[in-house]
């Protein structure tokens, strides 16, 4: 099934440039504001970006609305790369994409009135046949909002208003295009408390009444449970846990999450809680550690995650969660039921304590002569593989992948690997942090980029085994 929205590895990076001698020196910091968000959303289906400021959730928002250029990744919208769209393409992707902001005082033009306001857009995509028209749809959105008599709302300015008024008419403005997509980020946090209810009801009212597809950026894990279908949680600039909100709420994962869902006010004082405390110091998105980023703040801290980043892996009950203490078991046994059904055998296993520090993985895969083009422009097309050899086996080819690190070979075997064309199952085999010396063409492989042998090699495989 085709999704509706499809956010594939998703970053946004920055490069600072400070003072005379960064300049001088040609130093460069880089912010990673994003770095590799992966989701999708099913039409009709809402979703809450959770996290504290400067996580990256308003970041990307801004990416999926092409407020900004994304570094890397990919964003799909109803099966169009967004990033393509141009011309009446991306007019028609910027009316079916709407985003509600934060501050409604900043949303609507101090000097045009609540009616020139909502009549722009309506002029922009062409929307009604004429001005009588235009303002009928103006006069019906403002009604749906419940600002009541519409007309008496039209030649009023923004600071005539109160800021619930204004976030209504900022509603209406996003609904009177026909969106299918609508971001609102933040959007009660400037409201007094007494008017939110009244304003989220609204929302969700309206998104119900329209099949609208939704995601609300909130630091309120309160809001997002009652807004939202499918929560997930960020934390520098990544996700570290996804899954149905009840779930990730209910009965949190990641030890992050716990500590944000802990910190939520239970309306039940009869409730045990158990508070989890985490350190204040949060690492700037310029200084990422090397290995997990909760690392240097998180209670169940081990060894591993100062030196491997956890992957987003599925869990149990729909949750995907980035750490360490669970995934382990998911590729363990991953690993385990594709050795049982053949798909590749171990020939030397990595000492555990070197594990996540400096493995090299290499993967000898077997495909059938007629397939090997394929296979071999399909490896060639993934980040994780670091150089590709191929040399003829007795029936068919042999394509030995280098895989750099243990984040690349994790990412191979739990979702590349089942993916190549023409794999033959029964001879692939895995080789996890071999000498490098009984390689000599390794370091130098290693060294370059990407290295892609193109030329079969008669007889034997490399290093004999
Ligand atoms: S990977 Fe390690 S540091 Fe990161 S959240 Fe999990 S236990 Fe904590």
């Amino acid at each position: 099934m085709s999704h509706l929205l499809e956010v594939t590895d998703l970053r946004k990076e920055y490069l600072l440039q400070s003072g005379l001698l960064s300049a001088v020196m040609g130093s460069r910091r880089v912010v990673h504001a994003v770095n590799g968000v992966s989701f999708v959303l099913d039409e009709g289906g809402s979703l809450g970006l959770a996290g504290e400021s400067g996580c990256g959730k308003t970041t990307t928002a801004k990416l999926i609305l092409r407020l900004l250029h994304p570094t890397a990744g990919s964003i799909r919208f109803a099966g169009r790369d967004v990033a393509a769209l141009d011309g009446s393409d991306l007019l028609s992707y910027r009316r079916q994409v709407q985003f509600i902001f934060q501050n409604p005082y900043e949303a609507l033009n101090p000097r045009f009135t609540i009616l020139r306001s909502l009549l722009e857009p309506l002029i922009i995509h062409e929307i009604g046949r004429s001005i009588a028209e235009r303002v009928e749809r103006v006069a019906g959105a403002l009604d749906r909002v419940h600002l009541n008599p519409p007309e008496t709302f039209f030649l009023k300015y923004p600071h005539q208003l109160s800021g619930g008024q204004l976030q209504r008419v900022v509603i209406a403005r996003a609904l009177l295009v026909d969106p299918v997509l609508l971001v609102a980020d933040e959007p009660v946090s400037m409201l007094d408390v007494s008017i939110r209810a009244g304003v989220l009801n609204l929302m969700r009212e309206l998104s119900r009444e329209r099949k609208l597809t939704t995601i609300y950026i909130s630091h309120d894990l309160a809001l997002i449970r009652y807004m939202c279908s499918v929560t997930a949680v960020m934390y520098l600039g990544t996700i570290c846990e996804i899954g149905p909100t009840e779930e990730v709420i209910e009965h949190p994962r990641h030890p992050y999450t716990q500590a944000l869902v802990s910190a939520v006010p239970d309306p039940d004082p009869t409730r045990p809680r158990r508070p989890v405390e985490i350190a204040d110091t949060v690492p700037t998105p310029f200084q990422l550690p090397a290995g997990c980023p909760f690392a240097d703040r998180c209670p169940q801290v081990m060894e591993v995650c100062r030196h491997l980043r956890p992957l987003l892996l599925p869990v149990d009950a729909g949750v995907r969660v980035a750490c360490h203490l669970y995934p382990d078991s998911t590729v363990r046994k991953r690993v385990t039921r594709l050795m049982s059904e053949g798909y590749f055998r171990i020939v030397g296993v990595a000492s555990p304590f070197k594990v996540g520090m400096d493995v090299v993985a290499i993967i000898g895969l077997n495909v059938a002569r007629q397939k090997m083009t394929q296979a071999r422009a399909h490896l060639q097309r993934l980040e994780s593989v670091r150089y590709i050899g191929i040399t003829t086996g007795t029936f068919d080819y042999i394509i030995e992948v280098v895989l750099p690190s243990m984040q690349d070979l994790l990412h191979f075997l739990m979702s590349d690997l089942a993916r190549i064309p023409g794999l033959s199952h029964t001879e692939t085999s895995l080789i996890l942090d071999i000498p490098k010396q009984s390689y000599d063409w390794l370091p130098s492989a290693l060294a370059k980029p990407r290295v892609f042998r193109d030329a079969a090699q008669p007889s034997r495989r490399r290093g004999g085994r």
